[in-house]
Protein backbone atom coordinates (compact mmCIF):
# COMPACT_ATOMS: atom_id res chain seq x y z
CA UNK A 1 0.00 0.00 0.00
CA UNK A 2 1.53 3.09 -1.13
CA UNK A 3 0.65 6.06 1.36
CA UNK A 4 2.15 9.87 1.94
CA UNK A 5 3.52 8.61 5.48
CA UNK A 6 5.54 5.35 6.39
CA UNK A 7 4.02 2.02 6.92
CA UNK A 8 4.94 2.41 11.14
CA UNK A 9 2.97 5.71 11.52
CA UNK A 10 -0.13 4.38 9.42
CA UNK A 11 -0.29 1.39 11.68
CA UNK A 12 0.37 3.37 15.02
CA UNK A 13 -1.54 6.46 14.65
CA UNK A 14 1.43 8.44 15.76
CA UNK A 15 4.36 10.63 13.70
CA UNK A 16 7.74 9.36 13.38
CA UNK A 17 9.98 12.28 13.61
CA UNK A 18 10.36 11.80 9.39
CA UNK A 19 6.63 12.08 8.96
CA UNK A 20 6.64 14.74 11.62
CA UNK A 21 8.92 17.22 9.48
CA UNK A 22 6.91 16.69 6.40
CA UNK A 23 3.44 18.15 8.20
CA UNK A 24 5.40 20.58 9.84
CA UNK A 25 6.79 22.03 6.55
CA UNK A 26 3.77 21.03 4.30
CA UNK A 27 4.79 18.25 2.49
CA UNK A 28 1.70 16.60 4.21
CA UNK A 29 -1.52 17.82 5.68
CA UNK A 30 -3.46 16.60 8.44
CA UNK A 31 -6.00 15.56 5.94
CA UNK A 32 -3.27 13.13 4.43
CA UNK A 33 -2.56 11.85 7.73
CA UNK A 34 -6.34 10.61 8.55
CA UNK A 35 -7.12 9.48 5.20
CA UNK A 36 -3.74 7.03 5.36
CA UNK A 37 -4.72 5.98 8.55
CA UNK A 38 -7.94 5.16 7.65
CA UNK A 39 -6.84 3.51 5.05
CA UNK A 40 -4.35 1.15 6.32
CA UNK A 41 -6.90 0.14 8.55
CA UNK A 42 -9.31 -0.94 6.15
CA UNK A 43 -6.65 -2.69 4.42
CA UNK A 44 -7.56 -6.52 5.24
CA UNK A 45 -11.01 -5.42 5.20
CA UNK A 46 -11.02 -4.00 1.07
CA UNK A 47 -7.81 -5.65 -0.06
CA UNK A 48 -6.16 -2.60 -0.50
CA UNK A 49 -2.36 -4.15 -0.18
CA UNK A 50 -1.57 -2.63 -3.42
CA UNK A 51 -3.72 0.60 -3.54
CA UNK A 52 -2.16 4.11 -3.92
CA UNK A 53 -3.14 7.06 -2.00
CA UNK A 54 -1.06 10.22 -2.94
CA UNK A 55 -2.38 12.95 -1.51
CA UNK A 56 -6.26 14.85 -0.27
CA UNK A 57 -7.00 18.36 -1.08
CA UNK A 58 -9.87 19.98 1.00
CA UNK A 59 -11.95 22.00 -1.83
CA UNK A 60 -15.01 23.53 1.35
CA UNK A 61 -17.72 20.92 0.45
CA UNK A 62 -15.92 18.47 -1.21
CA UNK A 63 -12.58 16.21 -0.31
CA UNK A 64 -10.71 15.62 -3.14
CA UNK A 65 -8.53 12.47 -2.90
CA UNK A 66 -5.45 11.60 -5.36
CA UNK A 67 -4.28 8.55 -6.16
CA UNK A 68 -1.64 7.84 -8.79
CA UNK A 69 -2.54 3.69 -8.85
CA UNK A 70 -6.29 2.73 -9.60
CA UNK A 71 -9.18 4.74 -8.60
CA UNK A 72 -11.57 2.03 -8.39
CA UNK A 73 -9.59 0.44 -5.19
CA UNK A 74 -10.19 3.69 -3.10
CA UNK A 75 -13.58 3.69 -4.69
CA UNK A 76 -13.89 0.36 -3.52
CA UNK A 77 -17.00 -2.18 -4.37
CA UNK A 78 -20.15 -0.52 -4.25
CA UNK A 79 -18.61 2.56 -3.52
CA UNK A 80 -17.48 1.43 0.22
CA UNK A 81 -14.25 2.64 0.50
CA UNK A 82 -15.13 6.12 -0.61
CA UNK A 83 -18.47 5.84 1.41
CA UNK A 84 -16.24 5.32 4.54
CA UNK A 85 -13.36 8.32 4.04
CA UNK A 86 -16.43 10.24 3.46
CA UNK A 87 -17.82 9.44 6.70
CA UNK A 88 -14.56 9.72 8.37
CA UNK A 89 -13.85 13.70 7.13
CA UNK A 90 -17.56 14.50 7.22
CA UNK A 91 -17.59 15.40 3.71
CA UNK A 92 -18.41 14.45 0.36
CA UNK A 93 -15.24 12.63 -1.25
CA UNK A 94 -13.88 12.55 -4.86
CA UNK A 95 -11.15 9.93 -5.96
CA UNK A 96 -9.22 11.06 -9.04
CA UNK A 97 -6.38 9.62 -10.58
CA UNK A 98 -3.07 11.88 -10.15
CA UNK A 99 -1.88 11.39 -13.84
CA UNK A 100 2.12 12.46 -14.87
CA UNK A 101 -0.57 14.07 -17.26
CA UNK A 102 -2.11 17.15 -15.05
CA UNK A 103 -4.45 17.84 -17.55
CA UNK A 104 -6.14 13.92 -17.40
CA UNK A 105 -6.22 14.74 -13.19
CA UNK A 106 -8.37 18.04 -14.50
CA UNK A 107 -10.33 16.58 -16.67
CA UNK A 108 -10.96 13.68 -13.50
CA UNK A 109 -11.63 16.38 -11.07
CA UNK A 110 -14.58 18.84 -13.58
CA UNK A 111 -16.33 15.83 -14.62
CA UNK A 112 -18.94 15.60 -15.99
CA UNK A 113 -17.93 18.72 -17.34
CA UNK A 114 -15.38 18.90 -20.36
CA UNK A 115 -12.38 20.59 -20.27
CA UNK A 116 -11.70 22.73 -23.62
CA UNK A 117 -8.03 23.03 -22.94
CA UNK A 118 -5.04 24.48 -21.02
CA UNK A 119 -3.04 27.36 -21.70
CA UNK A 120 0.17 28.59 -20.12
CA UNK A 121 0.72 32.18 -19.88
CA UNK A 122 3.72 34.51 -18.61
CA UNK A 123 2.74 37.14 -17.28
CA UNK A 124 4.89 39.79 -15.10
CA UNK A 125 3.77 38.07 -11.50
CA UNK A 126 5.13 34.86 -13.20
CA UNK A 127 3.73 31.91 -14.47
CA UNK A 128 -0.14 31.47 -14.74
CA UNK A 129 -2.48 29.19 -16.48
CA UNK A 130 -5.65 29.70 -18.04
CA UNK A 131 -8.13 26.73 -17.49
CA UNK A 132 -10.91 27.13 -20.25
CA UNK A 133 -13.98 25.17 -19.48
CA UNK A 134 -17.55 25.19 -21.65
CA UNK A 135 -20.26 27.80 -20.00
CA UNK A 136 -22.84 25.51 -21.26
CA UNK A 137 -21.40 23.08 -18.59
CA UNK A 138 -21.12 25.23 -15.32
CA UNK A 139 -23.73 23.88 -13.45
CA UNK A 140 -22.40 20.38 -13.74
CA UNK A 141 -18.92 21.13 -12.07
CA UNK A 142 -18.93 19.08 -9.15
CA UNK A 143 -17.36 22.19 -6.51
CA UNK A 144 -17.55 25.71 -6.29
CA UNK A 145 -15.30 27.96 -8.98
CA UNK A 146 -13.34 29.40 -5.74
CA UNK A 147 -12.51 25.24 -4.15
CA UNK A 148 -11.89 24.36 -7.87
CA UNK A 149 -9.58 27.19 -8.41
CA UNK A 150 -7.52 26.32 -5.48
CA UNK A 151 -7.39 22.78 -6.26
CA UNK A 152 -6.11 23.64 -9.90
CA UNK A 153 -3.59 25.99 -8.76
CA UNK A 154 -2.07 23.40 -5.90
CA UNK A 155 -1.77 20.53 -8.70
CA UNK A 156 -0.73 22.97 -10.99
CA UNK A 157 1.56 24.55 -8.48
CA UNK A 158 0.82 27.91 -10.07
CA UNK A 159 -2.02 30.49 -10.26
CA UNK A 160 -4.75 29.61 -12.16
CA UNK A 161 -7.32 31.58 -14.00
CA UNK A 162 -10.70 29.66 -14.96
CA UNK A 163 -12.40 31.13 -17.80
CA UNK A 164 -15.59 30.03 -19.55
CA UNK A 165 -16.04 29.88 -22.87
ZN1 LIG B 1 6.55 7.97 9.65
Amino acid sequence: MKLPICELCASSGTLCSGCSAKLADGRLTALDVKISNLLYGMKDKYNLGDADFTKAIDLGRVVLVLTKGDVGKLIGREGKVVAEISQEVGKKVRIAEMSPDVRKTIADIIMPAKLLGINEVFAMTGKLYKVRLPSSELSQIPMDLGSLGNALSSLLDAKVNIVFE
